[in-house]
């Protein structure tokens, strides 16, 4: 990657304000959960320390857009913010994990993979400022879960009814390929935040094989009761599971946003309207 010189603030698209590359927390980003006092882990040890005693989703969303336990990603989160790509030169780079965004009692959990490099990892939202987003912020508003079909940017005055949306892993990882150790310690984010969202949650959506994993996972690792063997990934394939507390939930599956899905007609948008909307119905 080409090291450009860049100056040291740029402001927000916008409001104009200046802002580092990466953003320090609570220097104003627009839905900044955190601030200059938010415990930063440096470690699994850290990660599972400081979920395992979040009391509420906006205690995730703070403790993990702070997160440094998974120095391969931090590197490349912080480089991909101080190079950019040329077309957002001019902009200033979250460089930081992506936390949830969305309701915080939602009825419906949306877990993608990773933020892109310069989509959330520029915006500091989760699949927003890319293709995948556009998809897929568009189909919320079809289906009813949005207020405005377009996420460009934090500040946007885009608003979620009803839908949360998680990353299994909240780092861009390079070549969109997180490794197993990072999967696994960005799990306890992903654990702590299905738990605190169980009380009004009905139906998860998983947007690919990996995420598709990663939710079976996490369900199996705090209780609920899942199929086993665990049942295949596919788009529409839905699975009744049951919390801790017995109450039945369905796990929907859907081809992931990506390009290489949309442009090929792999997924089309009548089939992520459909998946919407059945997991609206449960
Ligand atoms: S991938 Fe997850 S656990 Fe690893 S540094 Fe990012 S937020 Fe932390």
């Amino acid at each position: 990657m080409t090291v450009r010189s860049v100056p040291s603030t740029l402001r927000h698209p916008i409001t104009g304000v200046p802002f580092a590359s990466p953003v320090p927390p609570g220097s104003g980003w627009p839905g900044d959960p955190a601030d200059a006092s938010t415990p930063v882990a440096r470690s699994e040890r850290q990660v599972a320390t400081l979920a395992a005693s979040a009391t509420d989703l906006h205690q995730i969303d703070a403790r993990s857009s702070v997160c440094e336990a998974c120095p391969r990603l931090v590197s490349w989160r912080e480089e991909v913010a101080t190079t950019k790509r040329r077309a957002f030169a001019d902009q200033p780079y979250w460089g930081r994990p992506a936390p949830g965004f969305g309701e915080e009692q939602p009825r419906l959990l949306i877990v993608g993979l990773a933020p892109a490099a310069h989509g959330a990892n520029r915006t500091g939202r989760i699949f927003t400022g890319d293709r995948s987003g556009d998809w897929l912020f568009a189909a919320l508003h079809r289906t009813g879960y949005a207020n405005q079909p377009t996420s460009v940017h934090a500040g946007d005055g885009l608003q979620l009814s009803g839908v949360r949306i998680v990353a299994a892993v909240r780092c861009a990882p390079p070549d969109n390929k997180p490794l197993p150790t990072e999967r696994s310690t960005c799990a306890h984010w992903l654990r702590r935040e299905i738990t605190l969202a169980t009380p009004s949650v009905t139906a998860v959506l998983a947007l690919g094989g990996i995420a598709w994993q990663a939710t079976f996972a996490a369900l199996a690792a705090l209780g609920w009761a899942v199929p086993r063997p665990r049942p295949a990934f596919g788009h529409g394939v839905q699975v009744p599971v049951v919390t801790p507390d017995q109450r039945r939930v369905a796990v929907i599956g859907s081809y992931h946003v990506s390009q290489q899905n949309t442009f090929t007609g792999r997924l089309t948008e009548a089939m992520l309207d459909d998946v919407l909307i059945t997991a609206r119905s449960t």
